[in-house]
Parts: C-alpha cells; sequence; structure tokens
C-alpha cells in the first residue's frame, strides 16, 4: 500500500464515519413528533410537551452544524498538510522525542479545543438558558474550562510522556508497560475520584441526618449493603438536571446525590433510585466495567504497537521522518472504526446492567416509585420519549423509559 492509498483511507473513514452520525441522527429526528406511548402520557402536560419537542429539534439542528463544522475541520487540515506543519513547529522547539510529542499534541488539543469552544459557550448559555437548564455563570465556564485544561496538561502530559519513554526504551514492547500503566491509573481514579477529581470542580457535603436518611440507612441494612458514604453534591450549580452515581469500591465506595434529585423527587422515590446504584454495586457491574476498559484498552494498545512504527502511517500524513506521536494520530483515526464497535458492545452491556439495577431495585425496595422517579427525571430534562430504535442501539448507555417501564412493570 502506498502513503497516499493510505491518507484516502484516512479520509473514507472519517467522512464515513460523520454519514453513519448523520443517517442515526436522521432517522431518530423523523421520528421526534411520533405519538407519545400511552405508558408515558403523564410525563408531560401539553405546555411542557412542546417545549420538549422544540428542545429536541433545536438540539438536532445545533448537532449537525458543530459536527459538520468539525468535519471541514479535520478535513481541512488533512488536505493541507495541518499535521506536518504541526510536527515541524514542535520539531524546530527540541530535539528530544517526549517534549517534541508533548508540544504536538498540546497545539492540536489547544487548538481543536478552542475552535470549537464558540459551540460550547452557544450551547450552555443560549440553549440550555433557553430551555430554563443552564445555572452556570460566564465566570464559572471559563473557570471549568481552565481546571479542566490544568487537568489535562498534568494527567494527560504525564501518561503521553510516560508512553513515549517506553516506546524509546521498550520498543514495541512498550505496549505492556503502557497497559500496566493505563490499568494503575484506572484503578486509582476510579478508587478516589470523589476524593480527588470531583472536589476540583464540586462541592460534597455528607447527606445530613433526617428522615431521607433514616429511609435510606434502613434499606441499606436490609439488602445487607454496608453504606458510610452517602454524599450531596451541588450540582445546581451548573444544571437543573438531576443525577445520582455510585464510584469506588471497597472501603472507598460512595452513592452522590445530586442536590437537584433531592429537590425534584419525594423520598421514597430517592430511595428507589438509591437502590438502583445498589443494584449496580451488588450486581458487580463496577467490576464487570472495570476489567471491560482494561481488557479494551490492551487490545488497542496491542494493535497500536504492531502499526504505530510503520513509516507509512506518518508518510499518508505527509511526514518523511517516521515518528510516534504522528503514527499515533494516524491511528488513531483508523482505529476509530473498531472503537464503534468496541462502544456499541458496551453500550448493550451498560443497557442489560440498567435492566438488572431495575431489577434489584423492585425486588429489594418498590419499582412503582423507581417507575416515577424515573418518569419525573424525564420530564424535568426534556427527554425524548420516542427515540428511533437504530439510535438507541448505537448511542443509549440505558435502555429507553418505555422499555424501563415495561421491565418494571414485568411485561417485556
Ligand atoms: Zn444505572
Amino acid at each position: 500500500m502506498t502513503p497516499e492509498i493510505l491518507f484516502y483511507i484516512i479520509v473514507a473513514v472519517i467522512i464515513l464515519d460523520f454519514l453513519i452520525e448523520k443517517v442515526l441522527d436522521y432517522l431518530n429526528a423523523k421520528h421526534f413528533d411520533d405519538p407519545v406511548p400511552k405508558e408515558l402520557e403523564d410525563v408531560y402536560d401539553e405546555k411542557e410537551y412542546k417545549r420538549s419537542q422544540d428542545y429536541k429539534k433545536e438540539r438536532y439542528r445545533f448537532g449537525i452544524i458543530t459536527s459538520s463544522f468539525s468535519l471541514l475541520l479535520i478535513l481541512g487540515f488533512l488536505f493541507f498538510d495541518g499535521f506536518a506543519a504541526v510536527n515541524s513547529i514542535a520539531e524546530s522547539i527540541s530535539g528530544n522525542s517526549i517534549i517534541i510529542a508533548l508540544v504536538f499534541f498540546g497545539i492540536i488539543f489547544f487548538a481543536s479545543d478552542l475552535l470549537t469552544l464558540p459551540f460550547s459557550w452557544y450551547s450552555t448559555f443560549v440553549i440550555e438558558e433557553k430551555y430554563g437548564f443552564n445555572k452556570t455563570t460566564p465566570k464559572l465556564f471559563i473557570l471549568d474550562k481552565l481546571k479542566g485544561w490544568a487537568l489535562m496538561i498534568v494527567v494527560g502530559g504525564g501518561i503521553l510522556a510516560l508512553i513515549v519513554w517506553f516506546y524509546q526504551w521498550a520498543g514495541s514492547n512498550f505496549w505492556w508497560y503502557t497497559w500496566i500503566l493505563v490499568t494503575v491509573f484506572t484503578i486509582f481514579v476510579n478508587m478516589f475520584y470523589a476524593k480527588l477529581i470531583v472536589p476540583l470542580f464540586n462541592k460534597q457535603t455528607p447527606l445530613p441526618e433526617g428522615s431521607l436518611r433514616s429511609k435510606i440507612e434502613e434499606y441499606a441494612h436490609k439488602v445487607g449493603f454496608k453504606l458510610d458514604n452517602i454524599f450531596v453534591i451541588d450540582g445546581s450549580k451548573r444544571s437543573t438536571k438531576a443525577n445520582a452515581y455510585f464510584s469506588g469500591f471497597g472501603k472507598e465506595k460512595r452513592i452522590t446525590l445530586y442536590d437537584t434529585l433531592i429537590n425534584d423527587l419525594e423520598e421514597e422515590e430517592i430511595v428507589s433510585v438509591l437502590a438502583h446504584e445498589v443494584g449496580h454495586y451488588k450486581k458487580k457491574h463496577v467490576i464487570a466495567n472495570l476489567a471491560a476498559a482494561i481488557i479494551t484498552t490492551g487490545f488497542t494498545l496491542w494493535l497500536l504497537s504492531l502499526f504505530v512504527g510503520n513509516p507509512i502511517l506518518s508518510n499518508a500524513l505527509g511526514v518523511e521522518e517516521p515518528s510516534f506521536h504522528i503514527g499515533l494520530i494516524a491511528f488513531g483515526i483508523l482505529y476509530s472504526p473498531i472503537s464503534e464497535i468496541t462502544g456499541l458492545i458496551m453500550n448493550y452491556l451498560s443497557r442489560k446492567f440498567e435492566y438488572q439495577a431495575d431489577n434489584f431495585a423492585r425486588n429489594t425496595y418498590d419499582g412503582e416509585a423507581l417507575i416515577s422517579s424515573l418518569k419525573k427525571l424525564s420530564g424535568s430534562s426534556l427527554s425524548n420519549l420516542t427515540p428511533h430504535k437504530a439510535y438507541v442501539f448505537v448511542h443509549y448507555s440505558h435502555p429507553t423509559l418505555l422499555q424501563r417501564y415495561k421491565n418494571l412493570r414485568g411485561r417485556d
């Protein structure tokens, strides 16, 4: 194969990926106005339903604009040898390949982040604002951005530097060392996420004594779940959308409830959401997800090790002298169809897990309370009640509200 053919394969992969996404979006949008299933008629009143329709359509149009912009950006970059240009800037700064790789990815990351910044600003301060979801201030938005960048420089930069160093030192065996590094890092972050990452962005306070806490403790005791850490997070400082999640394991395990969830739901409903989260833990989903992520990472790195040294990857992007970072970029694009497939498998698995967690909540607490929480949460986030099957299959990590309703009522 010539570098030229590989170049056009890279271009084809990008365009095909875009087209598939757009077809799925289109199919989904065609069903925006379908009649609401009768089981879900009480989610919206007429006025709210109209608002949810407008919201979906506005998000859909905005999605077409942003993804088309990104497509033109990457294609323009490829056809005008952008990667080669950035590479020569990086090489003019240092002769050290770790520093070259850091500068190279630094420029690409910050340039693309700044170019797409107006879109995320518009999404937050125009669209989300219009539908009453946004609580972020411009100051908080900028602060979040800066903190995200700092985290990226320290964590992303550190890991990248180590990988390039492994590659220099161990050649194509670098993937083993990288796999171990990433695995240790993933487990560490999973374990201490709530203590290390969350405090950078949010305030977490233990759920205060009171009837909600007693109900939760009574439930936890009943199912034999040792739960010392129940925290409330100030999600309301960014958005009105509500959530709850589980993090960590062993002694570090904790359940985090958004303050918005506590405001929007009745106590029995909150306990039912919590019972669902406990279900994830009891059914070992936390460990299974972690194991799946580790296996996928190993596979990806192994595949990378087979190709990254091949000069054709660098040549296809217009760079004469092959290097690890250019090979990594080319591989990253060529790998995207495979990551689409692993993504499909992960979403399929995740939907299975959601049913299991729902069933756990129904069997150990109250299925009806969970149904009414799910309906309230869907309603208050103006979510789509009539998504297209293909769209659900590809993108949904959770079953649809209707599917969960039918499952909880035991007739699916
Ligand atoms: Zn879940």
